[in-house]
């Protein structure tokens, strides 16, 4: 979606409400960070001038579904992103800015690629999740097995020493 802001830039109107909607699809890339589902993402703000600079400024807001780090159950992740970025219609000097088209912004495209910046490669259940047993393969959260005990208990090394 391309937002016209001339009247802005000429003084014409003092602010620009922008809105938009986005459902992303879970792509490999997506799907790779762990993300089982990604909800309708809502970002809603305007474009306002400040002395003779536009600026964007806006939320970005959503829930992503993922895998848990550690167990694989779905684990909530709410992004809530706020952004304030120049606007300029060149790259010279536009360090961090949105690049304008003539005086079109292509907030889609922006927000896309805002998102993507936003989300984490990780996540977790609980902070304190512990996950799945490698031996076994029980979720630790809802059960309990003492596999790792086995594993580390001396007195199987004793009982090996002393039949062999
Ligand atoms: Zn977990
Ligand atoms: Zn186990």
């Amino acid at each position: 979606m391309g937002i016209n802001i001339k009247k802005l830039l000429q003084g014409e109107i003092p602010e620009l409400p922008v809105r938009s909607q986005i459902t992303l699809d879970v792509d490999e890339s997506l799907a790779a960070l762990g993300i089982l589902e990604a909800k309708e993402i809502h970002a809603h703000g305007q474009v306002v001038l400040r002395g003779s600079e536009a600026y964007l400024v806006m939320r970005i807001e959503g829930e992503f579904i993922y895998a848990c780090a550690r167990c694989l159950e779905p684990a909530t992740y709410v992004l809530d992103v706020r952004v304030d970025k120049c606007l300029r219609d060149s790259e010279s000097d536009a360090e961090d800015c949105i690049i304008l088209k003539g005086s079109i912004l292509e907030l889609d495209d922006f927000l896309l690629e805002e998102i993507t910046l936003n989300l984490p490669r990780k996540v977790l259940c609980r902070e304190d999740c512990q996950g799945i047993c490698p031996v076994c393969g029980i979720n630790k959260n809802h059960e309990t097995c003492h596999c790792e005990e086995d594993l580390v208990d001396p007195r199987f090394e004793i009982l090996d020493d002393f039949f062999s």
